[in-house]
């Protein structure tokens, strides 16, 4: 087990449990996330014998980042996990602050067809502390504090849920890495049950739905999940998700040529979530070499925007960041797992 995987309420029980004071939770989280501390030794107001309790229940150890590639705003880590599994975060510059896109599974089983990252069937669910670690590493390398996180590197979070939610309240915390919940964003292919468990949570964080079609017929045959949740009961649920929160929906759709990116599927998207507190991203599509969807025209995006413009829609194109280092969307796939 590694320290970073807990929260501070679990801090504080294994402190209890040990017959010592909850108190030490506070200090240690302090130690990790305040002075980033790189052992135990460093901490200077608890007891050397409970330290060496705890060294012995709870590694400090960090994974290791074994490249890092650059280009102008963006940069590409690729960490090596303690079983030899490879997983990568990118770190993006953008003039609010630096925001990293965290991965959450070793592989993703939902199946998207245009994916590349779920190219490679899910091995294992990320622990929390992989998940902590992919930002606090990141952090020590650049010398400057990540200031927004989004979960939309490899992997289905609400797949990996528990760990995903543990991970969110250790950056959240003000005594942990003090990100706020309205820079966080929990990216999902659509997981209903999970999504009304986050909605029950009672915290602040963002949430964006990978829409990508305006009905069911070709949300199946792109997105294998719309199987198992179709689309109308996404909506319903979200609609559940905005009265329990009051927290605006962002919906990603990737415009693929000649596949979702016609007219009729703008007028048909705008009417299906018109009724909704949201705003749509549209994501140029990232063409990969392995997978036969195309990116739509610019001329064909700008008339998608503007039809859902018109229709009243809060729409923006996405900025793109990492194509040059194949560090964009849907296209982390470590070059040493070249399937
Ligand atoms: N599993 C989660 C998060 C990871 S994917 C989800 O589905 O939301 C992050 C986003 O990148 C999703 O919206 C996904 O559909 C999108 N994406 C996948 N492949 C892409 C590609 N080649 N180009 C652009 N976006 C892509």
């Amino acid at each position: 087990m590694n320290i970073y995987g807990l929260t501070i309420e679990e801090m504080e029980e294994y402190f209890l449990s040990l017959g010592s004071k909850a108190f030490h939770a506070k200090q240690l989280f302090s130690w990790l996330y305040e002075s980033r501390i790189e052992g135990y030794e460093e901490i200077t107001n608890i007891k050397k014998e409970l330290l060496d309790v705890i060294s012995k229940d709870y590694s400090i150890d960090r994974l290791k980042i074994v490249s890092v590639e650059k280009d102008v705003d963006v940069c590409k880590y690729l960490f090596e996990l303690f079983d030899g599994e490879h997983i990568e975060a990118v770190l993006m510059k953008h003039d609010y602050g630096n925001s990293i896109c965290v991965s959450s599974q070793v592989g993703c089983n939902m199946g998207c067809k245009f994916c590349e990252s779920g190219r490679r069937k899910k091995v294992r669910n990320l622990e929390t502390y992989e998940m902590v670690l992919q930002i606090l590493m990141i952090e020590k390398e650049l010398g400057e504090r990540i200031s927004h996180v989004v979960v939309m590197g490899i992997g289905e979070p609400f797949d990996n849920y528990d760990n995903l939610v543990k991970f969110l309240k250790i950056i959240n915390h003000p005594k942990g890495l003090a990100i706020g919940a309205r820079h966080i964003t929990v990216s999902t292919c659509g997981i209903i049950p999970k999504i009304r468990e986050f909605s029950n949570l009672g915290l602040q964080f963002n949430l964006a739905i990978s829409l990508h079609a305006p009905n069911n017929e070709l949300r199946n045959q792109i997105m294998p999940i719309n199987k198992v949740y179709p689309l109308n009961d996404l909506m319903k649920v979200l609609m559940e998700y905005y009265n329990n929160t009051n927290r605006r929906i962002t919906f990603e759709y990737i415009l693929l040529a000649g596949i979702n990116d016609s007219e009729e599927n703008a007028l048909e998207l705008s009417k299906l979530v018109k009724n909704l507190n949201c705003y749509v991203n549209l994501i140029p599509y990232n063409e990969t070499n392995n997978l036969n969807f195309k990116r739509s025209s610019t001329i064909q995006i700008m008339k998608f925007y503007d039809i859902l413009k018109k229709n009243g829609i809060s729409v923006t194109i996405r900025k793109e960041f990492g194509g040059n280092i194949s560090a964009a969307c849907g296209q982390l796939r470590s070059k040493k797992e070249d399937v």
